[in-house]
């Protein structure tokens, strides 16, 4: 059975490309009726950083994306946490010391750098001249009785040749001996692994079938078949996903202000949105214009042909408006681009407000748009208090449909249209401004008639169509019983706005008569 696993390092909050990962991990699994785990590789623990592991688990909850095992739910490869798993680690690096392909080193720091430096005169990019493979059983026996620290090597000079292999995203990828320093270190003098052995020992005991992972662990990937190999078992698939950047193409760490999924959710952004947006970052037609067929863009052709062994199959468009059951059944890794990509805060804005819309547009999804709002409003006060009735599901809906094709974020409603959660200010300048052609007198008289004549339409008649057939919505009433200036001064007391009679409407005939009265006072 398909089985992946998500496995970041708890250094800091989750951020964008990290969300990016458990989301493709996600999608693949279920795409393949399979299931994934969250694996903490807390092994390094000056990187650690306390509370890390709460928040990205509070991260991937607000996502949806639930893990089938992992801290909390447990299940059957745990513990979950590396630094739970050390003996493990070295019951397996036992196992490499006794078949030769492992040797213990005792060489002190001082000792390293000095080979280092010696390597370093001669041009040489080697780090290790490997003199402590050439110690004898008794002699490695008898220091390690003695107490001395040493580490654990990986003995290359053990390896059988190895040809090439395939990435799931690049396709065959030639092999890069080369490029791995001399006999790396598997165990630390601490008993802790590094990264590589730790990876390889929990992938293959949890019976992970596919890796996905950031493209930065490509250059690992030669190591770390070695270490499969040494060991005589079988490395499970590889996927190498390019990284994401900042969208102003600069590196994304963790350290970069604008990019912990936490600061996202805080500001109001939809899930769906999120989701659909980093989904789509690098899969698929990304960077060819919308009018340009992907067979014929010459880009998208390039960068798949060189490498890839796969075909670029149909992909969607970057904007596409998808929720997490399409992504899933679109998911495709031979449709994920071999560049890194970039954020693009205008799609993510464009995806916003059609995820909004689709929410809006369903019981559970209004419900649970409003209860945001509401949570906000109540919270953060950006209006000070407001009335309850301002903000139920209907109210919110006629809201998000009144304020249309200008609302991005929820958080727009309350900066766009401040009046639909509060009386208006009537003493504003600009409210003064908006009625300064009229004289008190005059306006107390037409607010007047128009509450008469707004009186006189039946509640259960209370809609545009109705309305619009006692308001002529281009000049008002030509008896001047009804002025339009004088009825967008007393609804909203702001200059601009959606149409009087759509505000009518979400605001309905009882608050409607009250704010004519209240702007008559
Ligand atoms: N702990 C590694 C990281 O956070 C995970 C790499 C992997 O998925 O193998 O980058």
């Amino acid at each position: 059975a398909t089985l992946l696993r998500f496995a970041p390092s708890p250094t800091g909050a989750l951020h964008l490309g990290g969300l990016r990962m458990a989301l493709y991990n996600h999608l693949f699994s279920k795409k393949h009726g399979g299931k994934w785990i969250l694996r903490i590789e807390d092994t390094d623990s000056t990187r650690f950083v306390p509370g890390a592991v709460d928040g990205i688990r509070q991260s991937l909850e607000w996502a949806g994306l639930e893990y089938d095992y992992g801290p909390g739910k447990g299940g059957p490869h745990g513990p979950y946490f590396q630094s739970e798993r050390l003996d493990l680690y070295r019951s397996y690096a036992t196992k490499l010391l006794s078949s030769g392909h492992a040797y213990r080193c005792f060489c002190s720091q001082d000792t390293l750098s000095e080979i280092r430096e010696k390597f370093a005169r001669t041009g040489s990019s080697q780090s290790y001249d490997r003199r402590c493979l050439h110690l004898t059983e008794e002699e490695a026996a008898r220091r390690v009785r003695a107490g001395e620290r040493h580490i654990i090597r990986l003995n290359t000079g053990a390896l059988r040749p190895r040809h090439s292999t395939v990435d799931l995203v690049f396709g065959q990828l030639k092999d890069a001996h080369g490029s791995l320093s001399t006999d790396p270190i598997l165990l630390k003098s601490d008993g802790y692994p590094t990264y590589h052995l730790a990876n390889v020992v929990d992938d293959h005991s949890m019976g992970i079938t596919h890796v996905l992972r950031g493209e930065e662990w490509i250059t690992s990937l030669p190591l770390h078949l070695d270490i499969y190999s040494s060991l005589g078992i079988q490395p499970p698939q590889f996927a190498h996903i390019p990284i994401l950047l900042n969208p102003d193409g600069t590196k994304m760490s963790k350290r970069n202000g604008d990019v912990k999924v936490e600061d996202y959710i805080r500001v109001g952004w939809e899930r769906g949105a999120i989701l659909n947006w980093l989904a789509l970052a690098g899969w698929g037609t990304q960077e060819s214009s919308p009018e340009l067929d992907e067979s014929t863009s010459p880009e998208t052709q390039s960068s798949k042909s060189e490498t890839s062994l796969h075909t670029t199959k149909a992909a969607p468009d970057s904007t596409k408006v998808m929720d997490m059951d399409e992504l899933i059944s679109e998911f495709d890794l031979s449709a994920i681009t071999h560049r890194s990509s970039s954020l693009d805060a205008g799609k993510l804005a464009f995806l916003n407000r059609q995820h909004l819309l689709r929410s809006a547009a369903t019981p559970s999804g209004i419900a649970d748009v409003a209860g945001r709002v509401r949570l906000w409003i109540n919270e953060a006060k950006p209006l000070g208090e407001i009335s309850e009735e301002y903000t139920t599901p209907e109210y919110i809906q006629s809201v998000i449909r009144v304020l249309d094709s200008r609302l991005i974020n929820i958080r727009d409603m309350v900066s766009l249209a401040p009046y639909l959660f509060k009386s208006p200010d009537y003493t504003s300048d600009e409210a003064q401004q908006m009625v300064r052609r009229v004289t008190p007198e005059k306006r107390q008289q037409i607010l007047q008639s128009m509450s008469a004549v707004l009186q006189s339409v039946d509640p259960t008649s209370w809609d545009a169509l109705n309305l619009s057939q006692v308001i002529d919505v281009k000049k008002g009433r030509k008896d001047g019983s009804i002025s339009l200036p004088v009825l967008r001064y007393a609804l909203t007391a702001a200059k601009d706005g959606p149409p009087v009679i759509d505000l009518m409407v979400v605001l309905g005939k009882e608050r409607t008569l009250a704010r004519i009265k209240d702007a008559g006072s």
